[in-house]
Order: C-alpha cells, then sequence, then structure tokens
C-alpha cells in the first residue's frame, strides 16, 4: 500500500485545499502516512504570506531533500502559495520537487498523475473540483473526526491592498458555480458532515464573474435549505463590499451562524488609504452599527496591523479607540511585515521599530482581552447550543453559533452532536461548562 504524508501550513484555503488533495489520493487507493520518512508520497502545500512562513517552507523544502537522497523513489508535489507564474524558477531552485502545481489547479495535479500511472479521479463533482476527503468521517465505531469542513468557493482577489501578496501569488477572482457548491454541500451532509465554512480572501465578491452574477446570499440561501446541515459560516468579508443584502440574509437564515469576520485593519483614515481598503473609520464604524441593528446577536471579530509605515502614536491610538468602542469578540493583531512584490515593500519604507511594533500589539491585545472578558462574562450561568467538533484530552469541544469556543467533560460520545451547555466558567479565550442531557 502506498502512502502519502501532507504538510499544510497558512490561512484556512490552505487547509481545505489540502482536504480536496487527500481526497485525490485516498480515492487512488494511498493511505495517510504518520510522517515524511513514511511516506512515497509528500504534498507541502505553502504559505508565504509572512516571512516566517516562507521560511518554514524553504526549511521543510531543505529536509526533503535529504529525505530524497536516501529515497530516491519519494514523489514531492508543492502547491500554495509559494507557487505562482515562478514554476520554472523553483524548479531550478529544487530540482528535487516533482511536481509544482498552482493553488486550486487540480486538473495539472490529476494530469501529472496520469503520467505517473496514479488513478486520480477526476471528481464526482461537474468542474475541477474533486470530491473532499469524508470517508473517515464514519466508521464502525462512529464519527471518528470533526463534522465541520471548509469550502472555498471563490479563489483569488481583485483588490491589490498595498501590504498584501495574495494578489499576485492567488491570481484574479475566480468562483466556484452555485451548483457545484450546493452538489458538494449536499453530499457532504449526507456523510456527516454538520457545518460548513463557505472560503474567499473576499467572500463579498462571490458571483460576479459568474452568468447571472448570483452573490453570497443567493448562495447562502440554496445552502440553507439542506437536510442534514445544521450549520453555515463564512469568511472574510471586507467592509467595502458587504452589502445589506447580504446581512439581511445571515439575520432571516435559521442554519447561517451570527458571526462574521470584518477586516478593519487600522483605525485612521490616513492609514487606510495607504493600505488601499476603500473605506474609512465613519464608514466602518456606521457598517458596524447597521449590523448589530439588524442582526442583535452577531458576533464579530476584526484584524488589525500595527506598525504600518509611517504609523504615529497618534494614529495607532486611534485603532486602540476603535477597539474599545466597537467591542469586537476577537480581535486578531499582527505587527506589519514588508512582503517582496507588493506597494508597500516598493513605496514605504518600513519605518516602526520592532520594539514599537511589539509595544503596540501589546497594548492591542491586554485592551481586547479585557473587552473580551467582559462579553464573555456575560453569558455566565446561560445556556449555549455548541457543535462539538472533538476531543482534547478528557474534554469535548465545540463552538456556538457565535463562535464561541467552549469546553465540557462527560463521559458520552458527542462527536458531531448538538449539546446544550450550562456556562460555568469564562475567559477572554473559551468558555467551560456543564452538558445538560
Ligand atoms: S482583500 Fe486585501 S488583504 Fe484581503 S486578500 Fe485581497 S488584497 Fe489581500
Amino acid at each position: 500500500m502506498l502512502r502519502y504524508y501532507s504538510w499544510t501550513i497558512g490561512c484556512q484555503m490552505n487547509k481545505a485545499e489540502s482536504q480536496r488533495i487527500a481526497g485525490y489520493l485516498d480515492a487512488a487507493g494511498y493511505q495517510a502516512a504518520a510522517s515524511f520518512s513514511d511516506a512515497d508520497l509528500v504534498v507541502l502545500n505553502t504559505c508565504v504570506v509572512r516571512q516566517s512562513a516562507e521560511n518554514k517552507v524553504l526549511g521543510t523544502l531543505g529536509l526533503l531533500k535529504g529525505l530524497k537522497n536516501e529515497h530516491p523513489n519519494l514523489r514531492i508535489l508543492v502547491t500554495g502559495c509559494l507557487v505562482n507564474s515562478n514554476t520554472q524558477e523553483l524548479k531550478r531552485r529544487f530540482p528535487h520537487v516533482n511536481l509544482l502545481f498552482k493553488p486550486g489547479d487540480y486538473p495539472e495535479l490529476v494530469a501529472w498523475g496520469q503520467k505517473q500511472g496514479i488513478l486520480f479521479e477526476q471528481g464526482s463533482l461537474r468542474g475541477p473540483f474533486p470530491a473532499l476527503k469524508t470517508s473517515t468521517h464514519y466508521n464502525d465505531a462512529g464519527m471518528t473526526s470533526s463534522p465541520c469542513v471548509y469550502i472555498p468557493i471563490i479563489q483569488g482577489c481583485d483588490n491589490f491592498c498595498s501590504y498584501c501578496i495574495v494578489p499576485y501569488r492567488r491570481g484574479r477572482e475566480v468562483s466556484r458555480p452555485v451548483e457545484e457548491i450546493v452538489y458538494e454541500v449536499k453530499g457532504l451532509a449526507r456523510r456527516g458532515i454538520k457545518e460548513i465554512t463557505l472560503l474567499g480572501q473576499n467572500v463579498d465578491s462571490y458571483g460576479h464573474d459568474l452568468p447571472g452574477h448570483p452573490d453570497l446570499a443567493d448562495l447562502l440561501n440554496e445552502l440553507n435549505g439542506i437536510d442534514d446541515l445544521a450549520r453555515i459560516r463564512f469568511l472574510t468579508n471586507h467592509p467595502k463590499d458587504i452589502n445589506l443584502k447580504l446581512i439581511d440574509t445571515v439575520a432571516s437564515l435559521n442554519k447561517v451562524c451570527k458571526h462574521l469576520e470584518l477586516p478593519v485593519q487600522a483605525g485612521d483614515d490616513d492609514i487606510l488609504k495607504t493600505m488601499r481598503r476603500g473605506y474609512n473609520v465613519k464608514r466602518y464604524r456606521e457598517l458596524v452599527h447597521t449590523i448589530r441593528r439588524k442582526v442583535p446577536q452577531i458576533s464579530l471579530s476584526t484584524d488589525i496591523i500595527v506598525g504600518f509605515p509611517g504609523e504615529t502614536e497618534e494614529q495607532f491610538e486611534k485603532s486602540l479607540s476603535l477597539v474599545k468602542d466597537m467591542k469586537f469578540d476577537v480581535v486578531h493583531v499582527a505587527a506589519y511585515s514588508p512582503r517582496p512584490g507588493t506597494l508597500a515593500w516598493r513605496e514605504y519604507q518600513d519605518n516602526i521599530p520592532a520594539s514599537v511594533k511589539k509595544d503596540r500589539l501589546n497594548k492591542i491585545e491586554e485592551l481586547q482581552a479585557a473587552v473580551a472578558s467582559d462579553i464573555n462574562l456575560q453569558l455566565q450561568g446561560k445556556e449555549v447550543e455548541i457543535l462539538v467538533e472533538g476531543r482534547k484530552n478528557v474534554k469535548w469541544f465545540g463552538r456556538t453559533q457565535s463562535n464561541k469556543l467552549v469546553f465540557f467533560e462527560d463521559a458520552g460520545d458527542w462527536l458531531g452532536q448538538l449539546a446544550r451547555i450550562q456556562i460555568e466558567k469564562t475567559s477572554p479565550w473559551s468558555l467551560g461548562g456543564k452538558v445538560k442531557k
């Protein structure tokens, strides 16, 4: 039996694509290996959004060179953001790699497999998307892995925010047809999947390139009618593109989770302009106000970059005030780091010292910990419903519709079940409680 090992870093999009590649390999008769050294075929799904991620990728490619010297039959496949139009250059640098294919370029993978005598299926779906790896969700002992999967609905990005490498690496936006996604999700729900997360760099752009221009709200309406599916999530929204139709749809559909990822990135208009985000702080604040009015139970996550080139103390204070005022449930904060090839890298000097960036990052994190602590404390003693996703040591864990992570202990088998939990403990990051039977 041939074995494969899949190594993935980066965003949920990469994780979703690795699930698909694993689906192909399973269908071709491969089995998952426990490590690189146990494998006949290795897939690296790479990320280069940050320098640290790119360094990890390059380190792993070096490690595999040694392994290939010992096992010349080892096949090495590389995909993800490292691979764009530079494949000739990468082939020269990494001659031990058998195949470099762009993110989502499954026809290239299938064509290579056929040449190698590997019988990849074209997939049971129309279009180039193979079946997801789902066969292991149930065995004789019951469900064995998470009941949640990621589904890419749109690849690429047309926005060109000045700090971001994604449009250069992932290319322009390409949406998957509504029927193809619905067909896939129906199959997944039949096989025990309870929750899907629709993925795109900007889900608000979904469908503009498809005949008839369906949008995310139309897609959600179709998916909400699928029996056996309990929950639908999606990410990421763009504050310049999210519209009232989508907000009303989130409010009205029972399976759509009341949670939005709405990255603001900065609290100062000049910085937002230099970032090329396409909105100002006033518009963002009004948007949050509208969302909360229409969907009162909404939980909101955001992203913030600190130490963008030229960010003054005063401008940073505005990001801090925004975090204080908006009362987000979660804030992902990152210190700016320039990525070669982006506009910000070309045009602006990375002139904020690392120590200042670190200090600003800590200030946002501290403030947000206090905000999240207050928000979560309001759930103390309340009953919430979670979808149980797995087990860590002795504790089951799952998330509420609002994306709060909840832990509980119980001897029963809860994987994939909706459980009602009485909250007994809260922290800024998670909740704990007792299951109600
Ligand atoms: S919206 Fe901006 S930050 Fe997001 S992927 Fe596109 S270019 Fe990058």
